[in-house]
C-alpha cells in the first residue's frame, strides 16, 4: 500500500501565503512513491482546490459537521466540502477534541458523514502526557477508534486512521520509532479485528514529524505515512517527509 503525506496547515494562510507555499511544493514534487493531500482552512478550499488543478496533491479539508443541512451556524457539511473537492478530512483532531469538546460520539458521527458524502476520514486518536504517563495509552486510543469502527461498519476499510500522541502534537518531542510502532502495531490489530480489509487502512503517525526523524519514523512496519502539522508550511520540509515516504 503507498504511503500517504497529509500536511494540516491547521488556521495558518492567506490568499498569497497558500499560493507561495503551493508553488514551493509543486517546484520540488516530481511523482512522489506517495500519496500528498494537505488540509488546509474551509475558508480556503475553493482557492486550493483551484491551485491544485492538475497536481498530484489532493485535497483535504481539517473538519467536518456531524450534520446535514440546517441551523448550524459555522459548520460546514460532508457534501459542501464535496463540492469543493475534497478528498479527505481530518476527524477528531487532538485540538478539536481538547478546545471545542468533541466526545468520540461525535467524531463517529462525523466520520460517518463523511464516508457517506464519499470521502475518506482520516481520525485522528493519541493520548494525553497524563493518560500516557497513568499507562492508560493503549485504552485511551482503542477506545477512541473503537467509536468509529463501531458506528462505520462495514466501511472500516475505508477509514484512515491517524496516530497523533497529544504531547507530541506542536511541542518538538516526537515519539520515539518504538513508542509509535507499539502504538500503531495495537490500532492495526484493532482494525484487522473489525475487518479482513485491514491492510488497506492506513495509519500514519502525527506529532512534530520533521524532514530530520520522518525518514526513521516511516520505516516502522505499521507506520503508514504521516500526517504533519508545523513542517508542512515550510516546502522544503514537507518535500523532505514525502521523499521520506517510500
Ligand atoms: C498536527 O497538527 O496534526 C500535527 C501533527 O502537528 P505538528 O506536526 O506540528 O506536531
Amino acid at each position: 500500500m503507498k504511503k500517504l503525506i497529509a500536511g494540516n496547515w491547521k488556521m495558518n494562510g492567506g490568499l498569497e501565503a497558500n499560493e507561495a507555499l503551493l508553488r514551493g511544493i509543486a517546484g520540488g514534487l516530481g511523482q512522489p512513491a506517495c500519496a500528498v493531500a494537505v488540509a488546509v482552512p474551509a475558508v480556503y478550499l475553493a482557492q486550493v482546490q483551484g491551485l491544485l488543478q492538475g497536481s498530484l496533491v489532493q485535497l483535504a479539508a481539517q473538519d467536518v459537521s456531524a450534520h446535514d443541512a440546517g441551523a448550524y451556524t459555522g459548520e460546514v457539511s460532508a457534501a459542501m466540502l464535496r463540492d469543493f473537492g475534497v478528498r479527505y478530512t481530518l476527524v477528531g483532531h487532538s485540538e478539536r477534541r481538547q478546545y471545542h469538546g468533541e466526545t468520540d460520539a461525535l467524531v463517529a458521527a462525523k466520520a460517518q458523514k463523511a464516508l457517506n458524502a464519499g470521502i475518506t476520514p482520516i481520525v485522528c486518536v493519541g493520548e494525553t502526557l497524563a493518560q500516557r504517563e497513568a499507562g492508560e495509552t493503549e485504552a485511551v486510543v482503542r477506545r477512541q477508534l473503537a467509536a468509529v469502527i463501531h458506528q462505520v461498519g462495514q466501511c472500516v476499510s475505508e477509514l484512515v486512521v491517524a496516530y497523533e500522541p497529544v504531547w507530541a502534537i506542536g511541542t518538538g518531542k516526537t515519539a520515539t520509532p518504538e513508542q509509535a510502532q507499539q502504538v500503531h502495531a495495537v490500532l492495526r490489530a484493532q482494525l484487522a479485528a473489525a475487518t479482513t480489509q485491514a491492510a488497506k487502512v492506513p495509519v500514519l503517525y502525527g506529532g512534530s514529524m520533521s524532514a530530520a526523524n520522518a525518514a526513521e519514523l516511516l520505516a516502522q512496519p505499521d507506520i503508514g505515512g504521516g500526517l504533519i502539522g508545523g513542517a508542512s508550511l515550510k516546502p522544503q520540509d514537507f518535500l523532505k517527509i514525502i521523499e521520506s515516504a517510500q
